[in-house]
Formats: structure tokens, sequence, C-alpha cells
């Protein structure tokens, strides 16, 4: 079936309509008509070609969410007219040792990621939510309550669980001292989910036009880093960091920040290695980790906590032809806090 899209043409070429083949539906496939689709950094860090090689056209986004309008024979969880949602990947091969204990984003056949990936055959391309519709196995799609404000749902399936894993794997909980570094799209529900896990929670941001919103996101202290004597006050404070920053810097003035043996756990991916110095780390036995999206079962109690809590993401919803502009704006850091797309005007 054909659908209509966005697609970058090269690294350099800004992104235009286009159509797209979605497969004929398998037995196990839901059909979604895709109604938002958040705008992740990494689908411009793809889009432009700046992790590597990029296939093109590249049609960016996996912060999908919409109504499924028709099922396979096989499908079970799903009924049209139900909604759903997609993240960072469709497949994977659901038997290795990853796929078995749910974190299908690790799967060692390699999973098919929503866009610039393959679908398992490893050939076909597999092309992302900024598309009237999508074709994926069931098993990969995520249930949505009804009665919602569905487009502030979509930014949970990519920068909420990537940032509700490493707040769950490092032990968050009532009384953490959390802190968050980047205040975009990550950044802000980093900061609502930690909140909402009983967290104190400490901003770190290069934009002093920030502190307001902070505060109402649910952070209690903001620290402009902007200025090395800003991070006298919070040293030795924090349990647990999470670095959402979407460019090369150092990493340095945050482990200070953290208490003996304290975690930075790294979500954002700069292009451009950053830099640490090892006395950072081996004074206070600190760690810094990485953390890459979240499987399916934790996806899903992500999103059933965020309807139980009420945790959504703030948007600024944007038709498809804002979508260059909405990139620059979000390059600058002047996103609030996740832009989304209205795929009816694609
Ligand atoms: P975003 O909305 O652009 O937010 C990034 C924030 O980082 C900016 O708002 C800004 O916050 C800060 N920042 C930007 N440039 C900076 C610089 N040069 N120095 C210091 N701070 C800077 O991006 P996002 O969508 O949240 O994504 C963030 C990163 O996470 C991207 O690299 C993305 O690819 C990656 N990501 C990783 C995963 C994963 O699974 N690990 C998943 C999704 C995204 P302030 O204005 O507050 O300083
Ligand atoms: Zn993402
Ligand atoms: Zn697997």
């Amino acid at each position: 079936m054909k659908a209509k899209a966005y697609a970058a043409q090269s690294a350099t070429s800004p992104l235009a309509p286009t159509e797209i083949e979605r497969r004929k539906p398998r037995p196990d496939d839901v059909v979604i008509e895709i109604a938002y689709c958040g705008i992740c950094h990494s689908d411009i860090h793809t889009a432009r070609g700046e992790w590597g090689p990029t296939h093109y056209p590249c049609v960016p986004g996996h912060e999908i969410v919409g109504r499924v309008v028709e099922t396979g024979k096989k499908v079970k969880r799903f009924k049209v007219g139900d909604l759903a949602g997609v993240g960072c990947f469709v497949d994977s091969c659901g038997k290795c040792t990853h796929c078995k204990s749910h974190e299908q984003q690790f799967c060692l056949k390699g999973a098919a990621f929503t866009y610039n990936g393959t679908e398992l055959d490893g050939k076909t391309p597999t092309y992302g939510g900024y598309a009237s519709h999508i074709v994926v196995r069931d098993g990969y799609a995520l249930k949505i309550k009804k009665g919602q404000p569905l487009e502030r749902i979509a930014p949970l399936l990519c920068a909420g669980i990537t940032t509700y894993a490493p707040l769950k794997r490092f032990g968050t909980k009532k009384g953490s001292k959390v802190g968050v570094v980047g205040l975009g799209g990550l950044g802000h529900m980093a900061v609502k989910l930690a909140k909402a896990m009983g967290a104190e929670v400490t901003v770190f941001s290069t934009s002093p036009n920030k502190e307001a919103d902070a505060k109402k996101l649910g952070a209690k202290h903001f620290v402009i880093t902007r200025d090395p004597q800003n991070f006298a006050k919070v040293a030795g404070k924090l349990d647990l960091i999470v670095n959402t920053v979407s460019a090369k810097h150092d990493f340095s003035p945050y482990l200070g920040a953290l208490k003996h043996a304290g975690t930075m756990a790294l979500v954002g991916a700069s292009p451009e290695p950053n830099e640490v110095a090892a006395f950072g780390l081996i004074f206070g036995q600190k760690k810094i980790a990485g953390s890459l999206i979240g499987g399916i079962k934790e996806t899903q109690e992500m999103l059933d906590f965020c309807a139980r809590k009420k945790v959504f993401s703030d948007v600024e919803l944007i038709s498809a032809s804002q979508i260059n502009d909405a990139y620059e704006r979000t390059i600058k850091g002047q996103v609030k806090y996740r832009f989304v797309v209205d795929t009816k005007t694609l």
C-alpha cells in the first residue's frame, strides 16, 4: 500500500513530501493510521548523516501514535479502532537471549529499527513515522489507553522510555537525588518521570531562560552550566545523573556532582566523542553507563505508569511543512519541549 510521507533525500537536502510503499499486512501485522509523530533529536542526527552513513530516502520518526485500521488474521492483541504506539524498533528475532529477556533493542540478530534500518530479511529498508500509515507486527506495537491527550503521548515512545529505563535501572525511588543534564525532549521527560517516582530533581542547563520551566516541570534545583562555579553547590549530592545532551561536552563537572559510587547514565548521543578526566571517575569510584531506549515490556510499563500518574510530554504541535524549521529550532535548544507532527497535514 502507498503511504504519504516526509523524507530527506540526502544529508543536506531539506525534508520534503514523498510517497512510500508499506508492505501488504501479514497474518500477524497491524496497520496503523498514524495520528502524531514526535521529532526526536535522533531523527536530525540520522537525516543529516551525523552518525555515519544513512540510507536515503530517509523517513525519520519513531515516536508514533495512531489508530489500528486493519489487523491480520492471527492478531489477538489489537482490533480495528484501538489506539496503538510504535517506538524505535519494529521487529526482532524473538529467540535470542536479549529478545527472551525483553530487551529486543539488543537482539543478537539485529533488531529492525523503525527507520534507517532494514526488516529482518536484511534488505527491505524501514521507513519511520513522518508518514500516514505504518505496518508492524502486533507484538511490536504498544497499547495506549483511550481518553488521554494523544499528541502528548507520542514522545513517550522514545523520549519517555529512554529516560524511564535508566531511572528505573539505577533504582530511582522516593527521596532519590537525580540530576538531568540538558532540558530538551528527553530532558523534560526525565524531569517529569523522576519527579513522578518521588525523586528530588536538579536540572543542569546551558539555557538560563529555562529555569522557570524546569521548576514547573518538577525540578527543585537549576544549575546554569556555562559558569563552572555553579557546580560547587551541588558537589557530591546526586545518586544518579541522566545526561541527555546531544552534542560534545565535558563530562567531568557532572561527575563531581555525584555522590560516592554514583552513576551518570548517558542517553544523549553526541556524534563526536566526549571528554572525561579519569580522576573524576577514580576518586569516588563513579560510573558512566550507557542506556538505549527500552524493550517492549518496559515501554508498555512506562506507558501505563504515565497514564496512572498523568505524565505527558509538553509539546508544540506542528504541520509537516514546519518540520525543517522545527529541526533548526531543536538544534538551537529552542524546543519546548517536543515538536510533534500532526500527520493529517502530510
Ligand atoms: P533535544 O530536544 O535537542 O535536547 C538536547 C538538549 O541538550 C538541548 O535542549 C540543550 O538543553 C542541551 N544541549 C544541546 N547542545 C548542547 C551543548 N553543545 N552543550 C550542552 N548542552 C547542550 O534532543 P533530544 O531529542 O532530547 O535528544 C537528546 C540526545 O539523546 C540526542 O543525541 C539523541 O540522539 C539522543 N537519544 C538517545 C536515545 C537512547 O536510546 N540513548 C534515545 C533518544 C535520543 P539546555 O538548553 O537545557 O542546555
Ligand atoms: Zn528517539
Ligand atoms: Zn533476538
